[in-house]
């Protein structure tokens, strides 16, 4: 038995027939979407896979939308059993100036979508900094779709009022993982104050205000089940989340969730977890890309961390979506979630030529100059789509 995804014992649908009533577009039952996502045979992985990217392809063409991320700050008030963010003892917050210089970085790349991510501060004077830094954003390049820069937001838990602040000052998106769709499994990566009822009353809260709201979770965490990776799908499915994304958990050596790893299993366990882990997450994407057709779905570092090729992989499959890190070099460091992250020493010039080659390599097209808002939400929303017009 491994610490994580181990294959269920009852009897589920057969994977042929699952696929073929996804590709057909039927609504796939839990059980349908555990015989996907779990197989480890090599045709039907190939086989999902290929029906995956060919969805995609449908969809997209053979272009893949490029958003630049600004990890501006490891400052947190959260203390998540997984996640690095907050053990490094160096603190810091990027100045306006220097994201600034980022986002001028980018916009003359093309890139006109920034996701600013940090670790969880929610005290009145971060939330007049990020206000103060909004407005700098947007008096530089506008806020106009298409035509001026979409901000992205990915800092954690607020409220109701301060998610609405931003957004009336036309912020368009926010991504916000729920981490684990099954309450239980959720609250065994976190401190007991850290609620899962609080984490979906802010997703709700964020469709609530209009927000294009992304969400994902992690694959592979302690004690994690096919049942719940399925059930993480239909819950991104039925809470018609336009933008998902989603990786494989790595282990960060100074976390709690870390440590107790590292002590109860072998290197060999961990070795082939890890393996595991990378070919679910691709599973993963596919099945979603092939149960909620019309979601944006990243590619992440994170999978590529694990397994270098991966998000090549990924994007000819169900993925549609790169997110390269634009943090300046010397803050890199401070911000790794997990161990081992990727581009950690490179520089933004470094990781946008790696972007263009990747898409070489895959005879794919980074589209740029375009918000790319994900089909599913112009689809529920043709009016808000465009309400900064
Ligand atoms: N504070 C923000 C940003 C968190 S970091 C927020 O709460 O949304 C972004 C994501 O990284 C997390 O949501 C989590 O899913 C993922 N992550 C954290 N630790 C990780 C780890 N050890 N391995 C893989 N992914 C991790």
């Amino acid at each position: 038995m491994l610490y994580t995804l181990n294959k269920t014992t009852r009897s589920i649908p057969n994977f042929a027939d699952s696929l073929k009533r996804a590709i057909s577009g039927n609504i796939l039952s839990h059980d349908e979407i555990v015989s996907l996502v779990q197989t480890g045979n090599k045709v039907e992985i190939e086989a999902l896979h290929e029906a995956a990217g060919k969805r995609t392809k449908e969809i997209f063409g053979n272009e893949v939308s490029i958003r630049g991320i600004v990890e501006f700050s490891n400052h947190c008030e959260k203390s998540c059993h997984y996640c690095g963010v907050p053990t490094y003892d160096e603190k810091f917050l990027i100045p306006h100036e220097s994201i600034l210089e980022c986002c001028d970085f980018m916009w003359e790349k093309g890139y006109r979508n920034v996701v600013l991510q940090s670790g969880e501060i929610t005290s009145e004077s971060r939330m007049n900094w990020i206000s103060s830094l909004i407005r700098k954003v947007f008096d530089k390049f506008g806020n106009e779709k298409d035509k001026g820069m979409c901000i992205v937001l990915s800092i954690g838990e607020l409220s109701f009022e301060q998610y609405k602040r931003f957004y009336d000052m036309g912020v368009q998106r926010y991504l916000l993982r729920v981490e684990s769709s099954n309450p239980d499994l959720y609250h065994s990566m976190h401190p007991p104050d850290h609620l899962w009822s609080n984490r979906v009353d802010c997703l709700n809260n964020l469709k609530k205000i209009g927000y294009v709201a992304g969400t994902g979770c992690m694959i592979g965490v302690p004690k994690q089940t096919y049942d719940d990776v399925a059930s993480d799908i239909e819950f991104f499915r039925d809470g018609q989340y336009p933008m998902i994304g989603l990786g494989p958990y790595i282990i960060h050596k100074d976390t709690v969730m870390g440590k107790k790893l590292l002590n109860s299993t072998s290197k060999s366990e961990r070795d082939e977890a890890d393996l595991l882990k990378t070919q679910i997450t691709l599973n993963v994407y596919n099945a979603i890309r092939l149960v909620s057709p019309l979601v944006n779905i990243a590619a992440t570092t994170a999978l590529e961390t694990l397994s270098p090729g991966s998000k090549a992989k990924a994007l000819l499959g169900g993925a549609n979506v790169l997110m390269p890190i634009i943090t300046p070099k010397v803050f890199r460091t401070g911000y790794q979630i997990y161990e081992g992250k990727k581009e950690v020493d490179m520089d933004r010039e470094d990781t946008h030529n790696r972007v263009l080659e990747l898409m070489k390599e895959i005879g794919k097209v980074a589209r740029f100059n375009k918000w790319n808002h994900p089909p599913l939400y112009e689809k529920l929303y043709p009016n808000y789509a465009n309400r900064m017009k």
